[in-house]
């Protein structure tokens, strides 16, 4: 049984749940980076090992949010993303596995070799993509897909918000803290001071902290903006907290109502925009690779450790944890006999045009 529902019983019974990830994911000391930062405790949770067809963060949010379509008996799921989107990916590929059709709606953002290589590991898990040049027109074509979908199946899809970070995609993550303190009763880890992790959709980092406080542990979540602040907000955070909180004390009478006082908004690493690489993303980015032999990217992963290496001299008697919300396991073999001419005509844009100057491939 998962650790959530060892401590919650009464949530088993009224959650869906369906396992598809490989947990709990490693806990790994980075000592050499820790030694160049001067922080004697710096750890990084390893979920991009957390699938082995795909890993990263959402793995977690879709073994609750498939689990729902699954029991609402849908053939079909819906989301919405970047055309580089990391979520829309993963939703394609765990809904194949279970023999769902899945559509993804993708909007424009800054060109990258990712986008590409995403674009066409999503075709080859039979996911239907369908690009819209703007944010509107996207809204008003997933309104057009769902009618499609509903005249086909007779059923309406199962729609999940952008990152999938839904009420029940963020408890994959109330469900990650309590993993997490199971590695610390365990040995392999100290109590946090402090978590560094991306905040885009927000579940991830809404998710640890709502398990965390569920816990009692003093560990404080520095949450990352890697997306502008329209949607990632001290404001929209508190809201999503309370909401799965809510549901959580619903489903189990037993979960506390929580007071969400445990996290920090730590601005000024986004860059530009959301998806355009930073020259200390970079730099973060090369020094994980440099110290530990370790990938991660530039979108989010980047650019949270950025901010923790920023902020070294803040932590240096702390322990500090990253949490590596991006995928590790290497696919590129398998997509490397699929053309980009098989995707949509609107999309060969992304493998015409050149990828953005800090783009060096990680
Ligand atoms: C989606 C994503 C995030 C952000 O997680 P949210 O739950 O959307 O805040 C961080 N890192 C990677 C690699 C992602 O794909």
């Amino acid at each position: 049984m998962i650790p959530l529902f060892e401590k919650y019983l009464s949530a088993s019974v009224n959650i869906e749940y369906l396992s598809l990830a490989d947990l709990p994911t490693p806990v790994i000391a980075l000592k050499k980076l820790g030694g160049v930062l001067g922080i004697d405790q710096l750890y990084l949770k390893q979920d991009g090992l957390s699938g082995h067809l795909y890993g990263g963060n959402k793995i977690r949010k879709l073994e609750f949010i498939l689990a729902d379509a699954l029991a609402k008996k849908v053939k079909t799921v819906l989301t919405f993303g970047c055309v580089g989107s990391n979520h829309a990916l993963a939703c394609g590929i765990y809904a194949k596995q279970l023999g769902l059709r899945s559509i993804s709606i993708l909007m424009p953002q800054a060109n990258a070799t990712y986008v590409r290589r995403n674009l066409l590991r999503s075709a080859l898990s039979g996911m239907e993509l369908c690009y819209y040049p703007a944010y509107d027109l996207a809204m008003q074509g997933a309104e057009d897909q769902k009618q499609i979908c509903f005249e086909r199946d007779g059923l309406w899809p199962y729609v999940i918000p952008f990152g999938g970070s839904s009420v029940l995609g963020v408890i994959g993550f109330v469900n990650a803290a309590f993993e997490l303190a199971e590695q610390i009763a365990a040995g392999l880890l100290p109590v946090p001071d402090y978590i560094y992790v991306a905040l885009g959709s927000m579940g991830t980092a809404v998710g640890l902290s709502l398990g965390l406080k569920a816990l009692g542990l003093k560990t404080i979540v520095k949450a990352v903006p890697v997306v502008g602040s329209q949607f990632a907000n001290q404001t929209a955070f508190l809201q999503l907290f309370r909401e799965v909180n809510q549901f959580l004390s619903k489903a189990d009478g037993l979960f506390p109502k929580l007071l969400a006082d445990n996290f920090e908004i730590v601005d000024g690493f986004l860059g530009e925009e959301y998806a355009v690489f930073t020259e200390k993303g970079v730099a973060a980015v090369m020094a994980l690779l440099d110290n530990e032999g370790m990938k991660i990217e530039n979108t989010y992963t980047g650019k949270a450790l950025a901010a923790l290496i920023d902020q070294s001299s803040t932590c240096q008697d702390k322990s500090v944890l990253f949490w590596n919300t991006s995928n590790t396991h290497d696919y590129s073999q398998s997509i490397e006999t699929v053309n980009y001419k098989v995707l949509p005509n609107n999309l060969h844009y992304y493998f015409e045009s050149p990828v953005q100057p800090l783009d060096q491939d990680n």
